[in-house]
């Protein structure tokens, strides 16, 4: 089905042919029509499905032109919020539609200016966006479009009060798009809440990135997981590769080892400034640094093409993180490799991993690398008493 079955504007439709998009995704068709005719939408597609145009699309093509503030777009992190606000600023580029991206880490001055001239849309983080509001910058009771995204991820966060908070400042008449891969209690009240008679689009349209990228686990004894990590940059033939640490010190240690080791990388934390934060993505993004060390912050939405290689330093803390940790490689069905390394400490975690994936990830070894003594090594087969899902936190 070609796009412009889909009655998008003109000048929307023109903007994504340039962009190259030929024909809409399997959410997009599905989401677009019903946008269109003003339906609110609960949806479950994760990033990398096309969720972005799919409601970006048919707003942009709802609002038409320049006018007042119509559209607000809550996102969970400021890397998100960049991300869509750069999708917004591409599709709406033959539109006078007026865009203004709100996140923390940055001078209040330039939002407050933007705001002032006058926006139609704004894509913010929920805390930055309730400052401006105390600050009676700006209020949302002209909002006729309100897209929530990541409501899972929102919950993570301790943002679900804010969220509520913010809906409860738009009109009670409006559009609610609401995007969520879980429907765990909590979320389901909010949705019970800002949603009208939602129409409901399909989850698992993609292939889950445990089916499409090749898992690998790599043991070593404890002392030796830097020496291997560094063989296995050597090993690997990889164009970009994303470290994943469990702590930002961590994440911070392993640059600075890697640097003293001639790789040039970047760093992406919550500790790290938004400058710093931005230099690193763009940096990352254009091939500048080929390796980038990352907490979990970067493990959830952010669409980063061509990375051929997730490593994981430090097994993650649950299955789910695993999932998507490994989800920023074989994006678009493209195949990528997940490497983790781990000890005889993660065996309980790495059971739960397989059990998550659905299948025995296979242990290899880095050739010629002097290994220590460790019992990982011997490849005994899984105790039945380790399968037992995980430590501590829930399972989704
Ligand atoms: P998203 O799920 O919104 O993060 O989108 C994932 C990636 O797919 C982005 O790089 C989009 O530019 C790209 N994309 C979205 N829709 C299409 C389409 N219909 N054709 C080609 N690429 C697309």
């Amino acid at each position: 089905m070609p796009f412009d079955s889909l009655s998008l504007s003109e000048p929307i439709q023109r903007a994504i042919r340039e962009m190259g998009y030929e024909e809409p995704t399997p959410i997009q068709a599905q989401a677009i029509p019903l946008v269109l005719e003003g339906r609110d939408v609960i949806g479950s597609a994760q990033t990398g499905t096309g969720k972005t145009a799919a409601f970006g699309l048919p707003i942009l093509t709802r609002m038409g032109g320049h006018g007042a503030l119509r559209c607000l777009i809550l996102e969970p992190t400021r890397e998100l919020a960049g991300q869509v606000d750069a999708a917004f600023r591409q599709f709406a580029k033959y539109t006078d539609l007026r865009i203004c991206l709100l996140h923390g880490g940055v001078g209040y001055g330039p939002q407050r200016q933007a705001l002032a001239d006058g926006t139609d849309i704004v894509i913010a983080t929920p805390g930055r966006l309730i400052d401006h509001l105390e600050q009676g910058t700006f209020h949302l009771k002209s909002i006729e479009y309100l897209i929530l995204d990541e409501v899972d991820r929102m919950l993570d966060m301790g943002f679900l009060p804010d969220v509520r908070r913010i809906a409860g400042y738009c009109p009670a008449k409006k559009q609610v798009l609401f995007f969520t891969a879980t429907l765990p209690p909590e979320i389901e009240r909010l949705a019970a809440w800002t949603l009208r008679d939602p129409a409901t689009i399909e989850i698992g349209l993609r292939r889950s990135p445990a089916e499409t990228v090749r898992h690998a686990f790599y043991p070593v004894a404890m002392d030796q997981k830097f020496e291997l990590l560094l063989a296995l940059l050597d090993a690997l033939h990889y164009e970009s590769v994303l470290i994943f640490t469990r702590t930002k010190m961590a994440a911070d240690r392993i640059s600075e080892r890697l640097i003293a080791h001639n790789h040039p990388v970047a760093v992406l934390h919550s500790d790290r400034s938004q400058a710093e934060r931005t230099e690193a993505l763009a940096g990352f993004k254009s091939g500048k640094f080929e390796v980038m060390v990352a907490t979990d912050l970067a493990s959830r939405g952010l669409d980063i093409a061509g990375i051929t290689h997730v490593i994981n330093f430090d097994v993650p803390e649950s299955p789910d993180d695993y999932i998507h940790r490994i989800g920023r490689t074989g994006r678009a069905e493209a195949e990528g490799d997940a490497l983790t390394i781990i000890t005889a400490d993660d065996l309980r975690a790495i059971h739960a991993i397989e059990h998550a994936v659905g299948k025995r990830i296979p242990r290899q070894k880095v050739e010629n690398f002097p290994y220590h003594y460790t019992t990982l090594l011997e490849d005994r087969p899984i105790p039945k008493s380790a399968t037992r899902p995980k430590f501590g936190r829930k399972r989704r």
